[in-house]
């Protein structure tokens, strides 16, 4: 018999994704089956969503008013998942971005709307679906950090709650007045609780609440603590250092299968990437000679490193390299990125967001570039150890936990499967792409490093066992 937990999340895979929470939620379930655990997915009923559920599912809980307006959850299975779905048309029957309104700022009720969904999570916690109470609350994000707050105000005997950063830029910072109508508890209106800054924080409140937190890598956990890192948060997450773990993300394997992929031409050995590369080469309009086709897929933020590339932009160029760049984001970064491509043959961009495309760059592409200046674990590194493209990364976070440099030791011993450098410096990271193109003038040590490459474990069969355990463990004292 398997056991019960309970998985709260905005955003999930396949039915609605901004990005890597999405994939991670929707991964978790399949990998954690295998360990003994039945995961819900409690998801808001954002458009997409319920259109997706064509009507099927049924209602297995309902209220008069949830912040301003009927809402039910609908029990529904859907592309392998067990869903509960949040249906609360004043909340999310909207159209656009799930977190955007037109103007590009946050929804002003956006606090309402992920309140709501923490408390149909803490409805659910409590018992209110028949026949069914999870052991565990996974929370992912301050999405679904509030209801770390509401659970711990129904008293002692509800599930463990496990708090889940993926990204401690996201805060979910409100106006504190808003306490009064999101129902949280008044006494938790201080410096120990979810008070920051004088407004409310949703993930400090899961912080500090949750009976344990976990970040998607060691080296982001360890980081965390640390000003540098924890955006105001350090302190409150290294006073919860006894309950705080780093579980590497892996990636759907058979999703991103080099050898089953239904998006780009197929292969099962690094010589068989050729057809894939001149086929991307293409698509972009690219003549990328014998050197490197780098790929980058990524928002364009400056968290993404994305201004450093640019700049070394130049050196990749000289030394012989191309580059294919894949996103969306600031305009700065977009129109910066379509100017380099103007004119050149070596240089191509497409802004957009596009999930077949980006499977056919890490096929095609011989490296991917994540230059992050933060990155709690990074997906598209993996992408690309999977896909033979050398990753060329910042050493930080999750980025630090993939890879292992080509330096001499590396090289030496025949184990490395990519390149890294310093994060947040564009000369180091020109640098990077000058050993990048060196190397791969060398076949044998390049061939050498794809099949590492490859071979690397990706997968969720580690990340899974220790989600287990740690499930056991906040079930155990939670009992
Ligand atoms: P983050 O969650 O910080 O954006 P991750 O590397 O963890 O970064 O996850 C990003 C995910 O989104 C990856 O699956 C990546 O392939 C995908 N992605 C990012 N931008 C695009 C895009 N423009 N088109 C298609 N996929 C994208």
């Amino acid at each position: 018999m398997s056991r019960a937990a309970l998985s709260v999340a905005s955003e999930c895979v396949p039915l609605v994704k901004t990005g890597g929470l999405a994939d991670v939620a929707g991964a978790l379930p399949g990998a954690l089956a295998g360990q003994g655990w039945r995961l819900r997915t409690l998801i808001p009923g954002y458009q997409p969503v319920l259109q997706r559920l064509r009507g099927r599912g049924e209602a297995v809980w309902q209220t008069a008013d949830l912040f301003g307006g009927p809402a039910r959850l609908i029990a529904a299975e859907a592309a392998g998942l067990d869903l509960l779905v949040l249906d609360a048309p004043h909340l999310y029957n909207r159209g656009g971005s799930i977190y955007l309104g037109p103007d590009g700022l946050d929804w002003p009720d956006n606090a309402e709307r992920y309140a709501a969904l923490s408390r149909a999570a803490a409805e659910v916690a409590a018992g209110a679906l028949e026949g069914w109470r999870p052991e565990v609350v996974h929370l992912h994000d301050w999405q679904a950090a509030l209801a770390a707050p509401y659970i711990r105000a129904q008293g002692s005997g509800g599930p463990g709650v496990l708090m889940t950063i993926h990204n401690v830029a996201f805060k979910g910072d409100m106006p504190a007045a808003r306490r009064h109508a999101l129902g949280l508890p008044e006494d938790g209106f201080t410096p120990e609780g979810y008070e920051f800054w004088g407004g409310i924080c949703a993930l400090k409140a899961g912080l500090v609440y949750a009976d344990a937190i976990s970040t998607v890598s060691p080296t982001y956990a360890r980081e965390l603590t640390t000003p540098a890192f924890g955006m105001g948060l350090e302190g409150v997450i290294a006073k919860r250092s006894d309950d705080l773990y780093g579980i590497l993300n892996g990636i759907d394997t058979r999703i991103w299968s080099p050898s089953g992929d239904v998006h780009a031409p197929r292969f099962s050995r690094p010589a068989g990437k050729a057809k894939a590369r001149r086929a991307l080469a293409e698509e972009f309009g690219l003549t990328p000679g014998d050197g490197p086709l780098c790929v980058v897929i990524s928002r364009l933020t400056a968290q993404k490193g994305i201004d450093l590339a640019l700049a070394a932009l130049p050196r990749l160029l000289a030394a012989g390299g191309s580059l294919a760049v894949l996103g969306s984001g600031e305009a700065w970064l977009e129109q910066a990125l379509l100017a380099a491509a103007r004119g050149s043959d070596r240089v191509g961009v497409r802004i957009g967001y596009d999930e077949g495309l980006s499977h056919r760059m890490f096929a095609g592409g011989d490296a991917v570039l994540v230059p992050s200046r933060f990155e709690p674990c990074g997906l598209t590194q993996m992408y690309g150890l999977r896909y033979g493209a050398i990753p060329v990364v910042a050493r930080t976070g999750g980025l630090a936990d993939t890879v292992i440099d080509a330096n001499d030791a590396g090289l030496r011993a025949g184990a490395a499967t990519g390149l890294m450098h310093a994060p947040g410096d564009a000369g180091a990271l020109g640098a990077a792409l000058e050993r990048l193109c060196a190397l791969h003038a060398r076949p044998e040590v390049w061939a050498r490093m794809q099949r590492n490459a490859m071979k690397h474990p990706v997968g969720w069969e580690e990340a899974a066992a220790d989600y287990a355990a740690l499930y056991a463990r906040l079930a155990e004292r939670a009992a």
